[in-house]
């Protein structure tokens, strides 16, 4: 390898370019990263980014890999070779562009694969204003979203159950909640924040949310020195929307935090500003939250801002926070400049509008100067956090099944017809208690109204005793008396105590 920014180039057994760098530092200081150019704009704020961190000084080497369309469209159906994942092991940090998912079905998501197969469980999303220099209307707002990136609905499990129903599983771990919270909490404290709010919809779903919200209020009182407070996410996003300077870290699941980064970074000014990061124990991936804006590429247009506010992340996980200082300054002295590309540029305020390429010169150029107006960043080197040994230990609780949720595919001519005949097919010892449609109780006593569609929720519990212990044998039984009455069944799910506590749902008006 060469030891100035140069470029050396080996063809991988897959044909993939493999190109590695070196900056003019001793090469004993460098750090090995991964770096994928990703599709539309993603190759131009790419270069944009690597000639600024080169400017920079920052002491790195890197291993480029193809990921994304063209990896798709030659049949991948993950959009990323196994050669590239060796990269990723190996280096275990990873600069992203933004990559194209290909229009159609059997493509998967290259992002969320990402995320999972190296363990990426915490998204950070810093959103700040640049006011006067970008125009927003919340010139005052500075909000870190705090991201879980593996659970939720997010987990990828959805199933069509019948003709008419289609599922999504929503789930959420204990570990997986406490991990995301506790890394909020430590962000909070390594970077001088004051709050913590925690996002949910626990008034709904009282188990999953209710579940990250109990967690949360169990981590909080460990951080005595960092106010927190709990909102349900939809007032909390109409906060967010309307007054974002009362927040500061927002912790959240994966779904709200998806949707709700992209609108604060939207609000603070534009979402080509905002950077990202994805870390885990062991790797770490840092992109921009934007996408590859398919129309705007090779136009010379894209702003690389977002990219580069997630190269300032990778800068400070790798230890290099005095790179990360002078990058981040520079590039708020050009903002200050008014030198803009198209999505930021004001008349009035702007004073030259830009493409790509010289905005990235400009940022270069800066290199070494601080801000006047805008406040001057200061990063410091600190231990990477490694939560896992943090998480609680496991105490196995008294479990005890209870009953069974089976789900019946079944065009019935009358619900209550169904609910009378499906009561006989209970097996000795066990009981039908209630069926459900859509959630809504329909059997007994259900309401007129009521919309029903082909997959039924059959609750069968012990009929011996009130929530009397119901085996899996006689579970097992159950189907096989529904099987031989002719009934077609998707799944079950069992009803379960833990330490005496019932944790499933009612059926909505039970
Ligand atoms: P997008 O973020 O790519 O673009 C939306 C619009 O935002 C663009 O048309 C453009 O006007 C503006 N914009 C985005 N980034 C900009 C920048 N750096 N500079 C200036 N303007 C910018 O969203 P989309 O159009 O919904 O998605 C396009 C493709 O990107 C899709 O294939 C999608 O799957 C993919 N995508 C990838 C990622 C990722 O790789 N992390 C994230 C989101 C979307």
């Amino acid at each position: 390898m060469e030891a100035f920014w140069g470029r050396s180039c080996c063809s991988s057994a897959k044909g993939l370019i493999v190109e590695s760098y070196a900056s003019f530092q001793f090469m004993s200081t460098n750090t090995p990263i991964t770096v994928a150019h990703g599709d539309g704009i993603g190759p131009e704020i790419m270069e944009a980014t690597l000639h600024i961190l080169k400017e920079a000084g920052a002491r790195l080497d890197i291993e480029t890999i193809e990921i994304g369309e063209k990896v798709y469209l030659r049949g991948n159906s993950s959009g990323i070779d196994p050669s590239a994942i060796e990269s990723l092991r190996r280096t275990k940090v990873f600069l992203k562009a933004p990559i194209t998912t290909p229009q159609g079905g059997g493509f998967k998501s290259l992002n969320v694969t990402t995320r999972k197969m190296l363990g990426l469980y915490a998204n950070i999303r810093p959103c700040v204003a640049y006011h006067p220099y970008v125009d927003t209307l919340h010139p005052k707002m500075d909000v870190v979203i705090v991201r879980e990136n593996e659970e939720d609905t997010y987990a990828g499990i959805e199933h069509r159950q019948s003709q008419d129903v289609y599922q999504c599983l929503k789930l959420m771990s204990r570990p997986g909640c406490e991990r995301i919270v506790r890394y909020a909490f430590e962000y909070a404290v390594r970077n001088n924040r004051k709050k913590v709010t925690c996002f949910t919809k626990d008034n709904i779903m009282k188990l999953t949310d209710g579940l990250f919200h109990k967690v949360f209020d169990e981590i909080a009182p460990e951080y005595p020195q960092i106010e927190n407070e709990h909102w349900i996410v939809d007032i909390g996003a109409a906060k967010l929307a309307d007054t974002p300077e009362i927040f500061d870290v927002i912790v959240m699941p994966n779904l709200y935090g998806d949707i709700l980064s992209d609108v604060a970074a939207q609000i603070a000014g534009s979402v080509g500003l905002a950077g990202s990061a994805n870390i885990g124990v062991k790797y770490a991936m840092f992109e921009a939250i934007h996408g590859s804006a398919p129309r705007r590429a090779g136009q010379n247009l894209a702003n690389p801002s977002g990219l580069l506010l997630g190269s300032v992340m990778m800068l400070v996980h790798i230890g290099q926070a005095d790179i990360a200082e002078r990058v981040h300054n520079a590039w708020l002295r050009t903002l200050e400049d008014g030198i803009h590309t198209y999505d930021v540029f004001t008349e009035g305020v702007s004073t030259q509008k830009v493409g790509t390429k010289e905005f990235a010169q400009a940022v270069a150029a800066n290199v070494g100067k601080e801000p006047e107006k805008l406040k001057v960043v200061r990063y410091s080197n600190g231990p990477t956090q490694d939560l896992t040994d943090r998480v609680s230990h496991y105490v196995p609780e008294v479990k005890e099944q209870i009953g069974v949720d089976i789900f019946i595919n079944l065009v019935p001519e009358s619900t209550d017809a169904f609910g009378n005949a499906l009561s006989k097919v209970a097996i000795d010892g066990v009981k039908l208690v209630m069926m459900s449609n859509r959630g809504v109780k329909v059997w007994p006593n259900g309401f007129p109204d009521t919309l029903t569609c082909d997959t039924w929720r059959c609750r069968f519990m012990s009929s011996v005793m009130e929530n009397g212990p119901v085996t899996h044998v006689q579970v097992i039984a159950q189907l096989q008396a529904l099987l031989d009455a002719g009934y077609d069944f998707v799944k079950y799910e069992s009803l379960c105590t833990f330490n005496g506590r019932a944790d499933f749902s009612l059926g909505q008006g039970q």
